[in-house]
């Protein structure tokens, strides 16, 4: 028996991998992505049974002005450059009024990191949309974003994260985890807060009860062994608390990026990497219930491959991703649920839409 069909086996008799056997996974360039992918299937089916869910959200991108301009995207701009945008008190509450017009159940603020707000800025926000829709689950705050406002106020994380759950956050936004290895986030994200800082922010809100996404973002620069560092940090944050939602593949969207302009990443991850990055997952991080698949990264095809090796949701509506669209995807605005519905019915799978924290409407 070949190497792979042992660990797929052990796996489906309730082994828990090791990262070099995940790595050995994720290496594989043959027709043996398809065992991969269908042992994934396998165990999600064992976990969440067959539903397909989904979120109905809406995007608010509140400024494209970003402190830190990584060089792997292609919408946060530096203060006083040109095409930035920053919405004020009158646009947020638009927004909002805008979101609860479309019966969404969550608000997903995901901005640059903007280099003059503060703590205040931040709960102002919150409180606009929260006074608009008090039900929906404000998702918003990455872990940089908490980090440079705690700072800027003088406020520890913890007291930051009580303030901004005060004024309405519902959950924490895994979101700036990119690739959670330093020697990776020195090229991609220099500016952005190092592994560690990210891992406490995580670690602090959830210990508060504050849950969160936990992200992916790969195909930039990183080698598999740095997606698996980043998988294994995952695995032990979860099994200390439990905290994390989902987990969001990421796939790099090259075309309008500098990384990719300067010669210094590639053109993003191929269709065998998606499909590893979701089935792998599955396996490895056997203590996350849900892998969601992001059309608005892989497009609405890919995205139905990986509902069949190992992912179970397919995200938010979103109605709006100016990240991704300024990055050069040309399909992420908005999917449509009846979309969504033949995507899944077409696998034999059931669509249901959900809450931010996956109890099914
Ligand atoms: S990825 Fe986020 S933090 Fe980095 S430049 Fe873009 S908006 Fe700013």
């Amino acid at each position: 028996m070949t190497v792979i069909r042992q660990i797929l086996n052990d796996v489906r008799a309730g082994h828990r991998l090791t990262g070099e056997e995940a790595l050995r996974l994720m290496k594989v360039r043959d027709r043996r992505i398809w065992d991969i992918a269908l042992t994934a299937d396998e165990i999600r089916e064992q976990k969440v049974g067959n539903v397909v869910s989904y979120v109905r959200n809406q995007n608010l991108h509140v400024t494209n002005i970003c402190k830190n301009v990584c060089g792997f995207c292609g919408f946060g701009r530096p203060k006083g450059s040109e095409g930035t945008f920053l919405y004020g008190e009158d646009e947020i509450r638009a927004q909002a009024a805008l979101a609860r017009e479309r019966d969404v159940t969550e608000i997903c603020m995901l901005s640059g990191v903007h280099p003059d707000f503060t703590l205040e800025t931040y709960e102002d926000m919150i409180g606009w949309v929260h006074d608009a829709m008090p039900s929906a689950d404000i998702h918003t705050a990455s872990p940089d974003e908490v980090t440079w406002a705690a700072q800027k106020s003088g406020v520890s994380i913890e007291e930051a994260l009580k303030r901004l759950r005060a004024a309405g956050l519902g959950t924490l936004q895994g979101t700036g985890a990119e690739i959670l290895v330093d020697s990776v986030r020195e090229i991609i994200c220099p500016r952005k807060v190092d592994t560690a800082t990210w891992a406490a922010v995580i670690r602090a809100a959830h210990k508060l009860g504050i849950r969160s996404t936990a992200t992916i973002m790969y195909g930039s620069v990183e080698q598999p062994e740095d997606r698996i560092a980043h998988f294994s940090l995952l695995r032990q944050i979860q099994d200390e608390t439990g905290g994390f939602t989902e987990l969001v593949p990421l796939s790099y969207l090259h075309q309008n990026t500098a990384l990719y302009n300067e010669g210094r990443a590639s053109a993003g991850a191929t269709g065998r990497e998606d499909i590893l990055l979701f089935a792998v997952s599955r396996l490895f991080l056997d203590n996350f219930d849900h892998i969601q698949i992001s059309w608005g990264k892989v497009g609405i095809k890919m995205a139905q491959l990986g509902l069949c090796a190992g992912g179970d949701d397919l995200g938010g509506t979103m109605f709006c991703d100016a990240v991704s669209v300024d990055a050069g995807a040309d399909e992420a605005d908005y999917l449509d649920p009846k979309t969504m519905e033949r995507i899944a019915t077409d696998i034999g799978r059931e669509l249901r839409q959900r809450t931010t924290t996956y109890t099914l409407l």
